[in-house]
């Protein structure tokens, strides 16, 4: 760290301007949309001089393709389609975020808009009501990329104080999950927990329920707040689900879901089936569930460290080694949801969401 020039600016002067009073009328919108890799984030800003009421008083916007791995130089601009609007918690008052779809020249879904088919699958599937919850886990890093609060010759001790820790000793970086926490409320994201992780300077947030398409946006903008915090501290995050390979656990988005059904008195019975229809789509399903079709999570799959084989397909009660974990407390009141524990932490929530009711709701 001590080679990388300083970034931070004068937080005091900042908030100088910030607090300039500007016409009442004007919004900043920040269109969010995943870029050529389906892992990283961009934005821009622009001014729009009515406060929204809803994606449909936002206008289609474009940028450079070329210089997000997205398109040629020769015919560069692709399109931001407006899906969804959160209140922006970085410029506050009357701005906004907004998540966008990405299209084509031609009016074709980029490679990696995986949110046209996912809202597809999601309306034919909605008389079921899937509900889904993610448990996003991360890390942060110092900007030297190297994991925050660990020493930067060695290790930290071995794993086994970190994990839902207190003490300085213990947790690295709570600043900047209890900001997150924050601005995702603010924003309307539903968030619905946080905790310290196993290997230290690791976390984890949960959002949920949402239902249908909402899971998929909510968890993206949810990513980009957080980027954005630790951007404010100076630090970086890291979404790899391996990101230092040894006796560390992974980092991985156990994906818990539910339908009406399963909701519903002695719901077990459609958890039952829903696991049966999961246990035949096995490799389709990890090929879904990381952005390089179950590369990533070959790192990280690998039966120890809470984690199940990346080879092989189980399920079971509490158990926190298969690949489908049926809650204990599901399991006693005979309706609930299931969790899905093989989702890596970079995955794209529109292609796991989407791939697990075209498997459980569509029977496809
Ligand atoms: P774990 O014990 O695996 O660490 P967490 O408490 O971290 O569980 O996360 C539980 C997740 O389950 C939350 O994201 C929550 O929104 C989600 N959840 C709770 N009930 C349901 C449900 N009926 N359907 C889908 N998801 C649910
Ligand atoms: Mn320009
Ligand atoms: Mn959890
Ligand atoms: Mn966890
Ligand atoms: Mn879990």
């Amino acid at each position: 760290m001590s080679d990388l020039p300083r970034i931070e600016l004068n937080k005091s002067v900042y908030d100088r301007f910030m607090n300039l009073s500007i016409e009442e009328n004007i919004s900043q919108l920040t269109y969010i949309w995943i870029d050529g890799t389906g892992e990283t984030l961009r934005s821009k800003t622009r001014t729009h001089y009515e406060i929204p009421k809803s994606i449909e008083d936002l206008p289609i916007w474009n940028y450079d393709g070329s210089s997000t791995y997205q398109a040629e130089g020769s015919n560069s601009d692709v399109y931001l389609y407006p899906r969804a609007i959160y209140k922006d918690p970085f410029l506050q008052g009357n701005n906004k975020l907004v998540m966008c779809e990405t299209y084509k020249y031609n009016k074709v879904p980029t490679d990696t808009n995986l949110r046209a088919t996912c809202v597809d699958v999601m309306n034919k599937a909605a008389d079921q009501h899937p509900w889904f919850g993610i448990e996003q886990e991360y890390a942060i890093l110092d900007r030297d990329l190297h994991p925050f609060g660990w020493p930067k010759s060695g290790f930290p001790g071995p794993q086994g104080p970190y994990y839902c820790g207190v003490g300085a000793n213990k947790v690295f970086g709570r600043d900047v999950v209890e900001s997150h926490y924050k601005a995702c409320l603010y924003s309307g994201i539903k968030i619905c927990g946080t905790n310290a992780e196993v290997m230290p300077a690791q976390w984890e947030y949960q959002v949920g329920p949402c239902e249908g398409i909402s899971m998929g946006d909510e968890l993206w903008v949810s990513r980009y707040i957080l980027h954005r915090v630790a951007e404010e501290f100076g630090v970086v995050i890291s979404f790899d689900p391996k990101p230092i390979p040894g006796d560390w656990n992974g980092a991985g988005c156990h994906t818990n879901f539910s339908t009406k059904a399963m909701r519903d008195e002695n719901g077990i019975v459609a958890i039952e089936e829903a696991i049966e229809r999961f246990s035949k789509n096995h490799q389709r399903h990890i090929k879904a569930y990381d952005p390089k079709e179950g590369k990533d999570n070959a790192r990280r799959l690998t039966g120890h460290h809470e984690t199940s084989s990346i080879n092989d397909f189980s399920a079971g009660v509490a158990n926190r080694g298969c690949s489908i974990r049926i809650p204990r407390s599901v399991s006693e009141e005979k309706k609930g949801y299931l969790e899905d524990r093989r989702p890596s932490s970079n995955c794209d929530p529109y292609k796991v969401t989407e791939v697990i009711v075209r498997t459980v709701c569509l029977g496809e």
